[in-house]
């Protein structure tokens, strides 16, 4: 069984103060805990701060974004050796509101996925249909053209070094409408199916597909035994330590009872 991801992506949220704080609670409520993987994606700004309050532990950091070239006159941007300099070892690509709100195309993340890899990063390529494609049923296209275009030109080799985040757009940020365990499995079917397609079954059946989309204690546990949901990638309840903790708790991988009832 695949050991799950529980990504906390703090968007644009925190103060110094309060970005110190959360990753200590999370440092501290993990422990040695290392039956689930966790990895926390500070704002820029407070990286290095978060940085060091991670070293030694078994809390990994990420980046939410960055810019796909080494160095250069781009005002404003973040390279992939700046994240691996602050002690980044992953980095999450195509959410949905750099797709959205920032407008950024397949062709552009696709090289920001090239980058990241190339400098030795671990991506997180997010992946995910607006409710409008959805009600079209245009959910299987979409996330075949985010993920066909947004792998285009990484080798087979380099897969080990990616995950993907099915993240439904309509379910992001507590909008009313949170997706069944059902939907997120079916969902998470396309994709590994897609992938299997452009990489082999091999590659599939170890890729790590996340889901996210208003993850909370409250659900975590019931999406994440679903077949095929590797982990979740949470926004709003990751700036709760006791809730992160909730959620990472659920994804710890425990042994099945034994016996004939099991
Ligand atoms: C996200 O940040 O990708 C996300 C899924 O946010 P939320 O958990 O708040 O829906």
């Amino acid at each position: 069984m695949r050991r799950k991801l529980i990504v906390g992506n703090w968007k644009m949220h925190t103060t110094a103060i309060e970005a110190a704080r959360l990753a200590g609670a999370i440092v501290e409520g993990c422990g040695n805990e290392d039956r689930v993987s966790v990895l926390i994606c500070p704002p820029f700004p407070y990286i290095a701060l978060v940085g060091n309050i991670l070293t030694g532990s078994q809390v990994a950091l990420g980046g939410q974004n960055l810019y796909p070239e080494s160095e250069g006159a781009f005002t404003g941007e973040v390279s992939p050796t700046m994240l691996l300099d602050l002690g980044c070892k992953h980095v999450i690509l195509g959410h949905s509101e750099r797709r959205h709100t920032m407008g950024e195309s397949d062709a552009f993340i696709n090289c920001k996925v090239q980058a990241a890899l190339a400098a030795g990063l671990q991506v997180i390529l997010c992946v995910g249909e607006t409710h409008d494609q959805r009600e079209h049923g245009e959910t299987t296209a979409v996330l075949q053209r985010q993920l066909t275009l947004g792998l285009e030109g990484v080798s087979a080799g380099a897969v080990q070094h990616l995950c993907i985040g099915y993240e439904p757009v309509w379910a992001i940020g507590n909008q009313g409408t949170d997706a069944t365990p059902e939907l997120a499995q079916a969902a998470h079917a396309i994709i590994r199916d897609c992938f299997g397609r452009i990489y082999g079954e091999t590659k599939a059946e170890t890729l790590i597909i996340t889901y996210g989309g208003s993850v909370k204690p409250e659900n975590a546990d019931a999406l994440l035994s679903c077949e095929g949901v590797d982990g979740a990638l949470v926004g709003g309840e990751s700036l709760i330590a006791e809730d992160f903790l909730a959620i990472i708790n659920a994804g710890i991988t425990r042994p099945k009872p034994e016996g004939l009832f099991a």
